[in-house]
């Protein structure tokens, strides 16, 4: 196929990396045995980095850029594909090893893409994001770990960025108390919405905080590391679970082994880049019934195609409020 159409693409050149726009072709994308043309794409802390090239998250080059995106698959070998299905990548490489989410098109395994569930279409799946799929994975691992509705209070920190607010949304639908920290207290109404029952500022959890303290929580959905994972293990109850995902505050944790071994606390480790997808396919099917659609209007906002690199710094700085769905242009 001569087709050309364009991406947002890393390159290399005397050791530093570029990140441009380019017209490409088919013969340009990886090798798989399904195709699909990209509707939308996202941009996330991550693809801050990449686009930047403010980490190295890029290891091999040119490479399309994008580690998420939701389309149409317009190709297909593989036997749970199907012409015309609607599909979501999160992660497994993509932007890092494999050809992203910044193009019209992609080409990979079928055995890395998750067909989306009816009730979600290609752009709510970026409006959800991998922040939001990240929030799920965060759900399944307290359910599994015994935490319900009638356990207690959950606490979500870093209440108001990706993964906080959809795990404030799936949890209040859930029937769980949720209470929300976050450092941005003039987000209250907002985390109310999605419904939060009480905002804590995160001040008190971010300074260094004694071994045990006051039992409250019943679960935890932390994306923020530091001290506040360590002040949140501090404060869970006996039997209880923190899923930790983030290291928003840092990725050190000083905290001691005082709420495993006298509480019976467990610390849930959350990693959805290379999640088995079995995990997955589930954590898309309890977005589609457990969070409320209506919401996701006001987690997200459109970013231009054109707009990536320039909102790529945006992110980096901290200045991004909400989920940015990036159409991605037809070739
Ligand atoms: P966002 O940038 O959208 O949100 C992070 C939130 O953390 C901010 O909104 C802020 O919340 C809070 N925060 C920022 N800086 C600090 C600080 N210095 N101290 C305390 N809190 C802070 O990121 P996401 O929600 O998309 O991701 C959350 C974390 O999870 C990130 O660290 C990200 O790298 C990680 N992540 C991990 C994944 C995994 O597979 N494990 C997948 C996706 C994300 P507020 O304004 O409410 O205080």
């Amino acid at each position: 196929m001569t087709t050309k159409f364009p991406a947002l693409v890393a390159t290399k050149a005397d050791a530093e990396q570029q990140s441009n726009f380019q017209e490409l072709s088919f013969d340009d994308l990886d090798e798989g045995d399904v195709t699909v043309a990209i509707e939308y794409s996202t941009l996330n802390y991550k693809d801050g980095l990449a686009i930047s090239g403010a980490a190295p998250i890029v290891q091999r080059f040119p490479l399309v850029l994008g580690i998420d995106f939701a389309g149409k698959v317009i190709a297909s070998e593989h036997s749970d594909f199907d012409v015309g299905d609607l599909v979501v990548l999160n992660g497994f490489g993509a932007s890092e090893r494999l050809n992203g989410g910044y193009a019209s098109y992609a080409r990979l395994s079928g055995d890395l893409l998750v067909k989306l569930p009816s009730e979600i279409d290609s752009k709510a799946a970026m409006a959800i994001g991998t922040a939001g799929y990240t929030a799920m994975l965060c759900v399944l691992a307290l359910e599994d770990a015994g935490v319900q509705p009638d356990s207690g209070p959950i606490l979500v920190t870093g209440a108001a960025g990706g993964v906080g607010t959809v795990a404030i949304s799936v949890l209040a639908k859930l029937g769980y108390r949720v209470e929300a920290s976050t450092g941005r207290v003039s987000e209250e109404g907002f985390l109310k919405s999605l419904g939060a029952q009480t905002v804590h500022a995160r001040d008190p959890l971010s300074a260094a905080g004694k071994p045990l303290q006051r039992e409250v929580w019943a679960g935890v959905v932390d994306c923020v590391g530091s001290h506040t994972l360590a002040n949140t293990l501090a404060q869970t109850c006996y039997g209880g679970a923190v899923a930790a995902c983030g290291l928003a505050q840092g990725a050190d944790l000083p905290a001691t082994v005082m709420p495993f071994i006298l509480r019976g606390v467990s610390l849930l480790g959350i990693d959805s880049v290379q999640a088995p997808i079995e995990r997955r396919k589930q954590a898309w099917e309890r977005l589609a019934t457990d969070m409320d659609p209506t919401t996701l209007d006001a987690l997200s906002f459109a970013l231009e195609f054109e707009q990536l690199p320039a909102a790529a710094q945006e992110i980096l700085a901290g200045t991004i409020r909400g989920r940015a769905i990036v159409e991605i242009p037809t070739a």
